[in-house]
């Protein structure tokens, strides 16, 4: 339990940081990972088409922190 607690917690603060600067991050289209503006493919599935529209992307992260994982969110985000 603890350990799903702190898991959680951190999922929420990389969600907060993202919604603070969305512009940073994008969205892979092929699993809804969000990874860093930068990469040039999803470390996921290797996607290369991404959603960049920084609203959409604060909205997803908002998702992402406040449920149980139902996607991947790239692990080198911080
Ligand atoms: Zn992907």
């Amino acid at each position: 339990m603890t350990h799903e607690n702190s898991h959680l917690r951190e999922r929420a603060q990389k969600a907060a940081l993202i919604v603070a600067n969305p512009q940073a991050f994008k969205i892979c289209e092929g699993c809804d990972s969000i990874v860093k503006k930068h990469v040039a493919t999803c470390p996921n599935c290797h996607g290369y088409r991404f959603e960049c529209d920084p609203a959409v992307i604060a909205e997803q992260a908002t998702v992402l922190g406040s449920r149980e994982q139902r996607s991947v969110v790239a692990q080198d985000l911080l």
